[in-house]
């Protein structure tokens, strides 16, 4: 007997349509716990994907990763534009690679939101290190708010972990508020610094300072040696004087030079050290349960948000209430009142 699709070809194309939509989600969690680069970058595509059928998707392939996740280390890496984030990652990732590590390189970048434009992503960057077989570059999630790049990062991050990435390098370059969105997300938080000159005239803040568990002076070549091994012996000062961390750590501060390979050993030396500690001392356990527990507040704050703005009713009272709180018949906190009284009717309908 002939098969229906050799009666009818357009019959194959949708059912084969169909197998693949049936298939798809075992097609992407198989295929990232395989390691499989090509389909761990289409799934953080779908995950990034704004289309509802993705984001059902997307939640569907993270819930059959979660298990596979967990298990790697997580580096915060920032600086300021020009600093050298982009050689210093080609040097320390290679340098990781060369000690069997699978390395992901991740990005948060606060620009994307602002202009449309970025910072971190639109040049070509760290071309070799992309190239290596296991290593995994992926720039920054573009166009949205923030907060929610940083969570795509994290949801990128579990599916990479997955994959079997065991060391995640999460770039960012900001004014405050990115740094602290991907401190929240890693273990270990390294700020670069170009030698002299002090945290503000490089345009750091200080809390950004005092949220590094190690500080490194890049550029720590040529003419600049001296001046970077000053610059190390002030910070050293410096940081002593910051109040004690949870994790017991004393942040450290090294010199190194990215482009020619010089004192990247010793930075892992550094985080190895510091892993050793707050496991030993069960910083890292806890750090990583305090961190979950804030990432299951945001996305609850982030979703009755999107659900009180889109909701129709709301849009539509939102305008008149506005209008009247500008026309001072409503204070702003009455206003505010009488609009989450009706999201909240309108829930239990
Ligand atoms: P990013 O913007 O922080 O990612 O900085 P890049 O990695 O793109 O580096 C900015 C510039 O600094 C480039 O011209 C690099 O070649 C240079 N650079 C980076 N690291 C070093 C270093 O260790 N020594 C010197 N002399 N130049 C460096």
């Amino acid at each position: 007997m002939k098969s229906p699709t050799a009666l009818n070809p357009h019959l194959k194309n949708i059912l084969a349509k169909k197998r693949k939509q049936q298939g798809d989600l075992s097609y992407y969690s198989k295929g990232i716990q395989q390691g499989d680069k090509v389909i761990l970058s289409q799934a953080i595509t779908i995950l990034e994907s704004t289309r509802l059928p993705d984001q059902q998707l997307a939640e569907q392939i993270i819930e059959k990763c979660l298990p596979f996740a967990n298990q790697s280390i997580r580096l915060g890496i920032t600086g300021t534009p020009g600093v050298g984030k982009s050689t210093f990652i080609e040097a320390f990732g290679s340098h990781l690679v060369g000690q069997g590590k699978k390395v992901a390189v991740l990005a948060v970048d606060p620009s994307s939101q602002i202009s449309g434009g970025s910072i971190l992503g639109d040049k070509t960057r760290m071309e070799r290190l992309a190239h290596l077989a296991n290593v995994f570059v992926r720039p920054s999630p573009a166009k949205s708010a923030l907060g929610g790049v940083a969570r795509k990062t994290r949801e990128t991050m579990m599916l990479c972990e997955a994959a079997g990435f065991d060391t995640i390098l999460v770039e960012t370059v900001g004014v405050g508020q990115s740094e602290t969105l991907v401190h929240s997300m890693v273990d270990f938080f390294l700020l670069l610094l170009l030698p002299g000159g002090g945290d503000e005239l490089q345009g750091i803040k200080r809390g950004i300072v005092e949220m590094a568990d190690l500080v490194l002076i890049n550029k720590a070549d040529g003419e600049r040696i001296k001046l970077a091994k000053k610059t190390r012996i002030d910070y050293k000062n410096a940081l002593h004087l910051f109040p004690p961390k949870a994790s017991n750590w004393t942040a450290a501060a090294l010199t190194c030079s990215a482009i020619s390979n010089e004192g990247i050993e010793k930075v892992w030396e550094q985080i190895e050290k510091y892993i050793k500690l707050t496991k030993r001392n069960l910083y890292f356990e806890s750090n990583r349960q305090q961190q979950a527990k804030y990432w299951l507040e945001a996305s609850i704050n982030q979703g009755l948000q999107t659900a009180f703005y889109q909701n129709e009713t709301i849009r539509t009272a939102l305008i008149k209430i506005e209008q009247a709180v500008l026309n001072n018949e409503l204070s702003p906190f009455q206003g505010a009142t009488q609009l989450l009284k009706l999201f909240k009717q309108r829930s239990k309908d």
